[in-house]
């Protein structure tokens, strides 16, 4: 899915953890479990520090008959600071008709909400997807601007991998030409592939797509309580 894109289909929970008594415990199966991008408004957590990013209770658990969902995992989300402390205890009165804020579990987001490339504004398609704008200050300047910006490495770095890349194959041309010899041909390359390294890593970090370590079923299972 490209970056800031919601996701066109409900997403079905990969893990489940054990039961901590403290919530946060869950917000390292949490990250692998929404890839590391806020589910609200799709900022991935690789873009700077995560310390930001927090676990979000969908259901607040401030409003007294959802406290026992606190470290309930199913009603958890990877939540930037932003949108945490922006949704607080937002919860529809009336239950049936909201309007809610839409998560990538109960919803399909793209329904309610879509990103929109060239302004860099998040475009509600529903009333829920309204409430869930405005509510979230989604399409406040500084994230439009983030958003436009990160767009524009997205684009440098595909842009310098593929330069890369053609110049990878003009010095096998050479070296077959006869034009530099083997050991000018490696060392070329391997410069030449360590920028690609360099540019691969920060397309990564700009698209959320670092790798983390795996989480182990077991030790996931041997955990103890915090
Ligand atoms: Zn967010």
């Amino acid at each position: 899915m490209g970056l800031y894109h919601y996701p066109k289909a409900q997403h079905k929970r990969a893990f489940r953890p054990r039961v901590f008594k403290n919530y946060k415990t869950y917000k390292r199966w949490l990250q692998q479990e929404f890839n590391r991008v806020c589910v609200y408004c799709r900022e991935p957590d690789t873009l700077s520090s995560n310390l930001n990013f927090g676990v979000d209770h969908y259901r607040p658990k401030s409003i007294s008959r959802f406290a026992s969902l606190a470290c309930d995992y199913t009603n958890l989300y990877y939540c930037c600071g932003n949108c945490n402390s922006r949704k607080k205890a937002d919860w529809p009165a009336d239950e049936t008709n909201g309007p809610y804020v839409v998560n990538p579990c109960d919803h399909v987001m793209a329904d309610h909400i879509r990103f929109n490339v060239v302004s860099g504004e998040m475009d509600a398609r529903s009333a829920w997807g309204e409430h869930m704008r405005v509510l979230l200050q989604l399409n406040d300047p500084a994230s439009v601007a983030t958003r436009k910006n990160q767009l524009l490495i997205v684009k440098y770095c595909g842009d310098e991998i593929g330069r890369l890349k053609r110049q990878l194959t003009a010095l096998r041309k050479k070296l077959n030409r006869g034009e530099m010899t083997r050991q000018q041909h490696d060392a070329e390359v391997v410069a030449v592939e360590a920028d690609i390294n360099s540019a691969i890593q920060l397309l990564n970090a700009v698209t959320g797509a670092t790798p983390l370590p795996t989480l182990s079923k077991h030790k996931m299972a041997l955990q103890l309580h915090p």
